[in-house]
């Protein structure tokens, strides 16, 4: 199996990826202190910087083959040092066609996480994935469709609300299970509706964390909330409980944001919890 995927007791996982955004890690959590970073500096790049994978996740399993987040998609975003737009062509080079897609689940409706939801078809747009339906938790889009009309979100016109006028959406509200194996977990904090998804098959499971982490220090420092998150102190505590039952459960921990392919274990180190890359 390439290092790309991995299984899961019967369901397979694909990471693919749509590129990546670099941050200045004083900017993305503006109350670490740098000093704070210093045991972690393998975690940065040369220049000092958080490289950050756009990934998304197809997991096949049983008649499912779901697609978790879409990406940043093409066009214009307010990223410098950064790349995006290549989730089409990564899917296609792994062998999975977007008419495939039977599930899209969107784990929080921040722009990074549904570019490729809509595009543009014969002038009309149209859903990337036309086989999909596609979950959003509600409390996102009853916060981001308000909002929709300032510039910062236009991508909400674009990329979401074609979506409920196609008849393609459902919101989901509280914990529910998608299928026979995915379940959403609600794990608001970073956004009012943000999920993430439990994968459980013939007694494994796995974590597709969304944004209740950005980087793999946070498996240990749960308290590190960035400056993005809508309430942080919601999210510090819905990413240590998330953290804690990963742990306990043995469960992959699968992340977007994290080093491609974002996929890891929880291991103690001296009483310290790190997140280890497959
Ligand atoms: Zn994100």
């Amino acid at each position: 199996m390439p290092d790309y995927a991995v299984k899961v007791g019967d369901a397979e996982i694909i990471s693919v990826s749509d590129g990546h955004i670099h941050f200045a890690p004083s900017d993305f959590f503006p109350s670490i202190d740098s000093a704070e970073w210093d045991p972690y500096a393998d975690e940065l790049t040369d220049e000092g910087f958080i490289r950050m994978n756009v990934g998304s996740f197809v997991i096949r399993v049983a008649d499912v083959v779901a697609l978790v987040d879409t990406g940043l998609g093409e066009g214009d975003h307010p990223f410098d040092n950064s790349e995006w737009g290549l989730l089409a062509s990564d899917m296609a080079s792994k062998g999975i066609a977007p008419d495939e897609i039977t599930t899209v689940i969107i784990t929080h409706l921040h722009r990074d996480h549904v570019g490729w939801n809509m595009v543009e078809k014969d002038g009309a747009p149209t859903p990337f994935f036309p086989n999909a339906r596609y979950y959003i938790p509600k409390a996102d889009w009853d916060v981001f469709t308000r909002r929709a009309g300032m510039a910062m979100f236009s991508y909400i016109a674009k990329q979401v609300t074609p979506l409920m006028e196609l008849g393609a959406l459902e919101l989901v509200e509280g914990e529910r299970s998608i299928g026979d194996h995915l379940t959403a977990l609600p794990t608001p904090g970073h956004t009012p509706g943000h999920t993430s998804l439990l994968v459980s098959s013939s007694g494994e499971s796995a974590v597709v964390l969304g944004d209740a982490a950005h980087v793999p220090v946070q498996a240990h420092h749960t308290d590190w909330s960035p400056r993005a998150d809508t309430n942080p102190e919601l999210s510090r505590r819905n990413r240590t409980d998330l953290f804690d039952r990963m742990e306990k459960d043995h469960s992959l921990v699968v992340s977007g944001h994290f080093p491609v392919p974002g996929f890891g274990r929880l291991v103690r180190v001296s009483g310290r919890r790190y997140w280890r890359a497959l």
